[in-house]
């Protein structure tokens, strides 16, 4: 695959929620079938946030083909970027990533989104979150903070 964004009609073009597009995840791979279902639900989850945030939410990277994620972030083989079901959000215009982070963990503790990975990047400026779910569809939490 070449390193090159998709053009607006390459994009997989399904509004899922009010605020969110299945093309909102996509950036230089396209979602193969077998994962928009986990896209539809991230983005069902990503819809909260931006309902409690109440601002736009800027998504920096959705899903990831394994040969992207190579790329990006070789040590993390197992990425749920892979699988669609993980996006990275940078925080609105004066909102902190550590402030994002807070309400996401918030929104898990009151069971209105799923209790999955949570990632903070604060240099970095994002939040990664995503929805890994055991064989029964439950959030599997993760919690980790990078750079
Ligand atoms: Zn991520």
């Amino acid at each position: 695959m070449a390193d090159k964004l998709l053009s607006a009609n390459e994009k997989t073009n399904e509004q899922v929620t009010s605020n969110f597009n299945l093309k909102e995840l996509e950036f230089m791979d396209k979602i193969p079938t077998e994962f928009l279902d986990n896209a539809r639900e991230l983005c069902r989850n990503l819809q909260k946030i931006r309902d409690a945030v109440g601002k736009p939410l800027n998504i920096i990277s959705g899903y990831r083909s394994l040969e992207r994620q190579m790329k990006v972030n070789p040590s993390a083989p197992k990425s749920k970027h892979l699988s669609a079901e993980a996006a990275d959000i940078k925080p609105p215009a004066g909102m902190t990533a550590t402030e994002l982070h807070k309400i996401i963990l918030d929104l898990i503790d009151k069971k209105v989104i799923l209790n999955s990975g949570l990632g903070l990047y604060v240099k970095d400026n994002f939040v990664h979150y995503d929805i890994r779910r055991d064989a029964s569809g439950k959030g599997t939490p993760a919690r980790w903070q990078g750079n």
